[in-house]
């Protein structure tokens, strides 16, 4: 349940109602929109009759939320989002793009491919220092040693940092590093690491489960909406189905979804979403055409060599020719000059 406030309430009339949700055994989140402050309830709203809150002073209305995510949902807020990281805007009309390797491996290769991608039209880095794989004998990053060189690369190029946490107990070790904690698809639901993200004050990359639905992805990002951390971007990196000659299927069907019911950015991950490089390209333009808000791109300086998903990644190359083709369709649907950034 919402409650709007008139644009007259004051602070007294607020708590009032904060105070009487609490009586209630009921939680409350409290937001601005056009100048309006509104309450979410969250709780056990069953049989709980809108009368209660609608003749309060200040009150102006009280609307019922039909989605089981409340905060994340475009009933709650229908203003998209727009998460601020440095001098980027992701969820603007800006095609926002993160690019790197799947891991990082040394400094040398980040810088090669730093350079690469920031001189083809990326703002982020990305690559993992933690790396969930699903064979423990794989390689599985190099740690506080990686968030390091990926710190080297932002101070060299201007790239913001986007890497993966994976557990509540690295979480401030990543914050010393990191612009944005990307959540990887093995932990949408790990509840506890949502918890910490929610209440760490950097905004969030959630990857949608590989099995998981759009409702339990929107579920997850409302783990963090409600220690209001409002910076949550959405990634749809694919999911499992009974195809077998690609890694995963990636439900385009998600992107414009995800937009109906949600303000929060959708990132598309097209190297997970197809496990081969040669795909990645037309799944990228497919994902802007359907409206995502940016990519999150693998891209490799030697992928033939790399030390984790090499068969999905891009050269420098390829992601150069690809970006003027994406900024291309971003141009076609939002009638606005890409940004020569
Ligand atoms: C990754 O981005 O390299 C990664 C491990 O992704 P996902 O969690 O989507 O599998
Ligand atoms: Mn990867």
């Amino acid at each position: 349940m919402i409650i709007v406030f008139d644009l007259q309430a004051s602070r007294r009339d607020i708590d009032h109602v904060v105070r009487r949700a609490a009586s209630l055994r009921l939680k409350t989140h409290v937001s601005q929109q056009g100048g309006r402050t509104r309450v979410g309830l969250h709780g056990d709203l069953d049989g709980l009759d809108p009368s209660v809150f609608s003749g309060l002073p200040g009150v102006q209305d009280v609307r019922t939320l039909t989605r089981p995510f409340h905060l994340a949902s475009r009933e709650f807020k229908d203003e998209a989002t727009h998460v601020h990281v440095g001098d980027e805007i992701v969820g603007g009309d800006r095609l926002v793009l993160m690019a790197g390797p799947c891991s990082v491996e040394t400094r040398d290769q980040m810088m090669r491919v730093g350079s690469m991608v920031r001189e083809a039209g990326a703002t982020f880095i990305r690559g993992g220092a933690f790396k969930p794989r699903s064979s423990p004998y794989s390689f599985r990053g190099l740690a506080e040693e990686g968030l390091e060189i990926l710190a080297e690369v932002r101070e060299a190029t201007g790239l913001l940092v986007v890497t993966e946490v994976m557990s509540p107990e690295q979480v401030g070790l990543v914050a010393g590093y990191a612009d944005v904690f990307q959540i990887g698809a093995r932990n949408m639901q790990n509840y506890a690491l949502l918890d910490a993200v929610g209440k760490a004050g950097r905004p969030v990359l959630l990857k949608r489960g590989m099995s998981s639905t759009v409702e339990e992805l929107l579920l997850s990002a409302e783990y963090i909406l409600s220690h209001g951390n409002p910076d949550v971007i959405l990634c749809e990196r694919g999911i499992r189905t009974f195809e077998t000659m690609t890694r995963n299927t990636l439900d385009i069907n998600s992107v414009p979804l995800l937009h109906e019911l949600t303000h929060l950015p959708v990132v598309v991950d097209p190297s997970h979403g197809t496990g081969k490089a040669s795909l990645v390209p037309a799944v990228s333009r497919a994902a802007v055409a359907a409206g995502a808000d940016g990519l999150l791109i693998e891209v490799h300086h030697d992928p033939s060599n790399a030390w984790s998903d090499g068969d999905q990644s891009i050269t420098g190359e390829a992601f150069s020719k690809l970006v003027p083709q994406l900024m291309g369709i971003q141009r076609a649907l939002t009638g606005t000059e890409p940004d020569p950034r």
